[in-house]
């Protein structure tokens, strides 16, 4: 049952992990402490690389520029290895991730990008609401961009940990933007893993699918929203975005209906889910328009259910997680007006905005728990307070951030 999907998962085509703003919105997850004794020294390595750097068209007055005198930063590979232990609910990854606030970011960003966001709709098929609605899951709308330099964190994981070849590739890759001069190095920084900018791409999937949207001549994925927007629209567009189709429709289930075999994946055509008793969450029919569909169920028969379409495999790509997918397509809904599911999440206490979050930390703080900035992430400090106080209300301890809790807390 995938009621925690959310884990940090490997993606070979796009990239491997949670991307910055997710961290930076669900929380540090926290890393062991290392036992690290290996030297940061990393040209030995370097030096094995040369030839492969050169075969792979970096030239070498680049490969010296950014390798000579690299140093390791072994936090990365603490990253590669942690494996989290907190396992984050469906409902509290959505409430983050599409909370009131973004959804009024979002629009803000729709009126100010307005002219661009129609261009890249002419140009690639994708409409501003998907476009500004991945910007905002994946970067916070530009405002969370991680901050490793890349170059030491890609050189590092091409040198140590699992996963070395892979990243070789993502090392060189990375130095090649470097090369062609889209990105002043000084601004090259993004995720451990090497995602970067506006639409945290990894440089691979920055060679492929960037583009100079503004006209100057770069793709500058860190530093100009609108080279990003293109960009997203693009790689929409190459991962089979139909235009004028949505991604999906939430759905009421007959009772007693088998899930079993059914997902995003196993497309039928909609007549077929309609002669099995599935309508629309109002009761209505179902548009025939959608083609052929699939059934995601995040949380089981008894919590929101979707019909999906290609469209909605289109947004999977980005991150190969369905809560991500979700994610964007219903803060996609959202910014176009609609209102939150209808159906609510399987849970008798329900996960917290940012806002809320917020909130909750300043209340932990009220009663002298030293959680570290109030900065709406619950991370380790977060829970351990959380733990204490349910302890304390007679709540189950389970150290979750949920209305529960708020409201004990709320209440003395
Ligand atoms: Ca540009």
């Amino acid at each position: 049952m995938s009621f925690v999907t959310h884990t940090l998962r490997f993606a070979t085509h796009l990239k491997p992990w949670a991307t910055a703003s997710l961290v930076l919105a669900l929380g540090t997850l926290g890393a062991a402490p290392s036992a690290w004794a290996q030297s940061t020294d990393l040209s030995a390595c370097m030096a094995e690389l040369r030839s492969a750097a050169r075969n792979g068209k970096v030239s070498e007055a680049t490969w010296a520029r950014h390798t000579a005198g690299l140093q390791a930063d072994f936090s990365v590979i603490e990253k590669l290895n942690f494996q989290p232990e907190f396992r984050m609910p469906i409902w509290d990854y959505m409430s983050a991730l599409v909370d009131e606030e973004r959804v009024a970011d979002g629009k803000g960003r729709l009126t100010e990008h307005r002219q661009a966001l129609e261009r890249a709709e002419q140009r690639f098929g994708v409409d501003p609401a998907t476009v500004v609605a991945v910007w905002g899951v994946e970067s916070n709308f530009g405002q969370t961009f991680g901050k490793y330099p890349l170059v030491q964190a890609l050189g590092t994981l091409s040198c140590h940990g699992r996963r070395q070849s892979y990243f070789r590739g993502e090392f060189f890759s990375a130095l090649r933007i470097l090369q062609a001069g889209h990105i002043a190095p000084e601004r090259f920084v993004g995720s451990w893993a090497g995602a970067f900018g506006h639409t945290q791409f990894m440089p691979s999937t920055f060679e492929r699918l960037a583009v100079d949207f503004d006209g100057d001549g770069r793709a500058d994925l860190m530093d100009s929203s609108v080279d990003a927007l293109g960009s997203t629209a693009n790689f929409l567009a190459r991962a089979g975005w139909q235009s004028g189709l949505p991604w999906g429709i939430e759905v009421k289930l007959p009772a007693g209906i088998s899930l079993a075999g059914e997902g995003r994946r196993t497309k039928r055509p909609v007549a077929d889910w309609t002669a099995r008793g599935v309508r629309r969450v109002d009761g209505s029919a179902l548009p025939a328009s959608l083609g052929s569909v699939g059934l995601l169920t995040l949380a089981g028969a008894n919590g929101p259910a979707f019909l999906v379409t290609r469209n909605f495999d289109a947004l999977y790509s980005y991150n190969a997680a369905e809560s991500y997918g979700l994610a964007i397509a219903h803060l996609s809904d959202r910014l176009r007006g609609a209102g939150p599911f209808a159906t609510p999440w399987p849970t008798d206490d329900a996960g917290l905005s940012r806002a809320e979050r917020r909130e909750l930390q300043g209340l932990l703080v009220m009663r002298g728990h030293d959680i570290g900035p109030i900065d709406g992430m619950l991370g380790d400090k977060s829970r351990e307070a959380i733990r204490a106080e349910q302890k304390r209300l007679g709540l189950d301890a389970n150290g979750r951030g949920g209305q529960k809790v708020l409201k004990a807390l709320r209440g003395g």
